[in-house]
């Protein structure tokens, strides 16, 4: 696919969107602006790979001209001004990303950048590799032209990652995880110059240059790449890991846990959306509880991340319960997990070594958890049984015996509350 006519590849995109692409080519024609389809965009395009977005930036006031093109099309206009971008959300189910052409100048290294108009020649200078450095006319004149001032498209066919200038991973050194992403998602290479960059910028210390939520933003970029394992992998072998936290690292036993966790998708639900906390969670699994704390404190993690994380230490108590037989039933193992984060949980059930507790955790996340009764307080009350705590402590019963598999119709919850209560009765009369 590479080095055939960008023409060609226009020609493949599906109907629908070539012909909103036209369209807005023409729509930029009669503003008298140059619209362009751009970065990761183009080099996907380029390369036969499909995508969900589509890129278009704009020599001069994208979001004016994204609000012409939402009504020109019948779609609906998302400004975000902070960006100098817009969504265009079209009626037939697609959306284009339209930016304005912009430059970006870093006032300290790893600092974000500040953002300002510009020509599309700065705006493609001010980008990370030169495959991302690409873009495509959509004026009529020109429609389909590639404008690659880089050599992006020689570096495509090298299967090439290249920096555009030495100083790229100082002044953002977030380019340090997309090379690496890029590099094992595109089975490219570091250039070799990058790769010295890449090296000199991670001794002198420049992630420790990046916030914690930058950084935590590039690790949840990989683990929603289809295989995280090489990414991690890679940044360990290039000193990366270790920058973020001396404690991480990328060895067979995280390999084995990607692994496990990939190939468990059947027992998340179809609506889990914390694939990307089942790998952190893997990347910083059993360590010491100061280490995790170091992990913590560098990393920020939201409320979520930080419970997943924080539950393993407190998983381990379980797990030693439960080997010393402490923790016995089904019930028992309930009552002892319930305030642990489902991620955690689910993560267990994917990955423990050891097939008992493993399946332990699995029937927990699976079933227990979900487990309800169809008898409640008024049934309790229709059985005559006085109004006070014993409800909750009756009700508590019944539920651990359904979970221990000793019951299981409504009519035994019923029969079980019944003797619950009678039992109750002889004991205090
Ligand atoms: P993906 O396929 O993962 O979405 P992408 O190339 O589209 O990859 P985005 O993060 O969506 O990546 O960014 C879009 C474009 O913006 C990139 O192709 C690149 O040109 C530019 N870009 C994004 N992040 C940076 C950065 N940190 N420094 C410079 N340019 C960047």
């Amino acid at each position: 696919m590479i080095g055939s006519d960008m023409k060609e590849a226009i020609a493949r995109l599906p109907e629908g969107i070539r012909e909103r692409l036209r369209q807005a080519g023409r729509l930029a024609d009669e503003s008298g602006l140059d619209l362009y389809l751009v970065g990761g965009t183009v080099r996907d395009m380029l390369l036969g790979r499909s995508r969900k977005d589509v890129d278009l930036a704009v020599d001069g006031d994208g979001m004016g001209f994204a609000g012409r093109l939402a009504r020109g099309t019948g779609g609906r206009c998302t400004p975000h001004s902070r960006f100098l971008t817009a969504t265009v959300d079209l009626p037939e189910g697609n959306s284009l990303d339209v930016a304005t052409a912009r430059s970006e100048t870093y006032e300290r290294p790893g600092a974000l950048p500040r953002v300002a108009p510009a020509s599309m020649d700065v705006d493609l200078a001010r980008r990370d590799f030169t495959i991302n450095a690409m873009a495509v006319s959509l004026n009529g004149r020109s429609f389909g032209e590639l404008v690659d001032p880089f050599n992006g498209l020689d570096d495509l066919r090298k299967r090439l990652v290249r920096i555009l200038h030495d100083r790229s991973f100082i002044d953002d050194p977030t380019r340090l995880f997309r090379a690496v992403r890029f590099e094992r998602r595109l089975r490219f290479r570091l250039e070799r110059g990058t790769a010295g960059r890449f090296r000199e910028a991670v001794s002198e210390g420049m992630i420790g240059n990046l916030s914690g939520p930058r950084l935590l933003e590039q690790l949840k970029l990989i683990c929603v790449e289809p295989d995280p394992w090489p990414v991690f992998n890679r940044l360990e072998r290039l000193g990366a890991l270790k920058a973020i936290h001396p404690a991480l690292a990328s060895d067979s036993g995280l390999e084995t846990l990607v692994r496990e966790i990939s190939q468990s998708g059947d027992l998340a639900s179809s609506t889990y959306d914390g694939w990307w906390i089942l790998y952190l969670v893997a990347l910083f699994r059993p360590r010491r509880a100061e280490t995790l704390e170091g992990v913590v404190d560098r990393l920020k993690p939201n409320r979520r991340l930080r419970k997943a994380i924080e539950d393993m230490s407190r998983w381990s108590g379980v797990e030693q319960a439960v080997e010393s037989g402490e923790i016995d039933t089904a019930a028992d193992f309930c009552r002892a997990v319930r305030t642990i984060s489902e991620d955690t949980m689910l993560f267990l059930s994917m990955t423990h070594p050891e097939d008992a507790i493993r399946r332990r955790c699995e029937a927990y996340y699976r079933h227990h958890r979900h487990m309800r009764l169809s008898i409640d307080g008024r049934t309790l009350k229709e059985l005559e049984i006085p109004e006070g705590p014993a409800y909750g402590e009756i009700l508590d019963e019944v539920l651990s015996m359904k979970i221990n598999g000793e019951i299981g119709t409504a009519e035994e919850e019923l029969g079980a509350a019944r003797e619950i209560w009678s039992r109750r009765n002889n004991l205090s009369t």
